[in-house]
């Protein structure tokens, strides 16, 4: 990567740690993003910097184990672990992002996957937003929860059960939408739960709408 295009992924990090405050996923200093930086490494938000305060030059390059490279000024996340893991094992993966989204956290701590029964969630999702189990912040125990789970979903999106949601993307940005989109799936079907069951789509429509989505749509 060259160093122009490495100061253009600070900034697009730094831009992107702004569309979490927007879409208000995250609150304080909680939630981060990261992006696969080339070379073996990647960029993270900071520790404990409130997100007022971020900027291009604050966000931490990393190796894929999770270490800061030599010169870094501040400390990385403490999710910066299973951001790696992500990295390690998903070679397909340029962005991950982490948030407590109220909605989306709120079936994490039932422990209860969103059902696709909404046209919004097969196309982005292609079926349910399922959730990963239990595991303490610092290890690999997440990254590795994280990868184990979405092998058999197609969704970008996982709860973590009792935690909150981890997005994956072949960019940052399609991950930060993840995130945006899950939020806002999750609490459209808990609305509709308030009133009855949601009513379940069928598989082949779900298909169908995932295809067309991931391979038809936009420009
Ligand atoms: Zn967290």
């Amino acid at each position: 990567m060259t160093e122009d295009a490495h100061a253009r992924l600070r900034q697009e990090l730094a831009d992107l740690h702004g569309a979490l405050v927007e879409a208000a996923l995250v609150v304080w200093t909680a939630g981060n993003v990261s992006a696969r930086a080339g070379g073996g490494h990647f960029l993270i938000k900071p520790s404990g910097v409130p997100y007022g305060d971020l900027t291009p030059e604050s966000m931490v390059l990393c190796d894929l184990d999770g270490n800061p490279v030599e010169g870094q000024q501040l400390k990385p996340s403490s999710d910066v672990f299973a951001h790696a893991y992500v990295y390690r094992h998903r070679p397909d993966i340029g962005g991950v992002v982490h948030t407590h989204s109220t909605y989306a956290t709120a079936w994490a701590a039932r422990n209860e996957p969103i059902p696709c029964v909404l046209t919004a969630m097969a196309d982005e999702f292609g079926g349910e937003i399922p959730v990963g189990p239990f595991a303490l912040i610092g290890g690999e125990d997440i990254g590795k929860g994280i990868v184990e789970t979405l092998e058999s979903h197609r969704s970008p999106a996982v709860l973590m059960r009792n935690h909150g949601v981890f997005t994956i993307g072949d960019t940052p940005r399609s991950a930060v939408k993840a995130a945006v989109m899950c939020e806002d799936v999750a609490r459209t079907v808990h609305l509709s739960r308030q009133l009855g069951e949601p009513f379940p789509m069928e598989q082949p429509d779900i298909d169908r709408l995932y295809d067309r989505y991931q391979n038809a749509y936009g420009q």
